[in-house]
C-alpha cells in the first residue's frame, strides 16, 4: 500500500522506535503514548482493518498474540498486566488503515475506555 504510513514504517521510509521485528510482524512505540508503555504491534502484511481479515490471516493474527506476550515480558509489564486493543473503523476510533494492536500498560487502566 503506497500511501500507508505503517507500510512506510515497515519499509524504513518513516522512522520508528522499534521494539521487536521479525519477518511477519513489527512492534514500535506509539508516537502519542496513552500510557507509560504504549506500543503498536502490526503485521507486515497490509490489511486495512479487522473487517478485512480473511481465513488465510488467522495464523498471522494468532502469531501476533504469541509475540505480544513476549513483548510484554521484554517491556516489564507481563506480570503487572496490560491491555491489547484494536480500533476498527470510524466509530471505533481507527485513524490508520493498517490493522494494528495497541499494547498499553505501565499504569492501572480504566474500563470501559472512552
Ligand atoms: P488508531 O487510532 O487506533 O488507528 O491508532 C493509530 C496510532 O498510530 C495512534 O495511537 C497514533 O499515535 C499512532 N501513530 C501514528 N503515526 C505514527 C508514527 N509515525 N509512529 C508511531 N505511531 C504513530
Ligand atoms: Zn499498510
Amino acid at each position: 500500500m503506497e500511501d500507508c504510513i505503517f507500510c512506510k514504517i515497515i519499509k524504513g521510509e518513516i522512522p520508528s522506535e522499534k521494539v521487536y521485528e521479525d519477518d511477519k510482524v513489527l512492534c514500535f512505540k506509539d508516537i502519542e503514548p496513552g500510557a507509560p508503555v504504549h506500543v503498536l504491534i502490526i503485521p507486515k502484511k497490509h490489511i486495512d482493518s479487522i473487517n478485512d481479515i480473511t481465513e488465510e490471516d488467522t495464523k498471522l493474527i494468532a502469531y501476533i498474540y504469541l509475540i505480544a506476550k513476549q513483548i510484554a515480558v521484554k517491556l516489564g509489564i507481563a506480570n503487572k498486566g496490560y491491555r491489547i486493543v484494536t480500533n476498527c473503523g470510524k466509530e471505533g476510533g481507527q485513524t490508520v488503515s493498517h490493522v494494528h494492536f495497541h499494547m498499553l500498560g505501565g499504569r492501572t487502566l480504566k474500563w470501559p475506555p472512552g
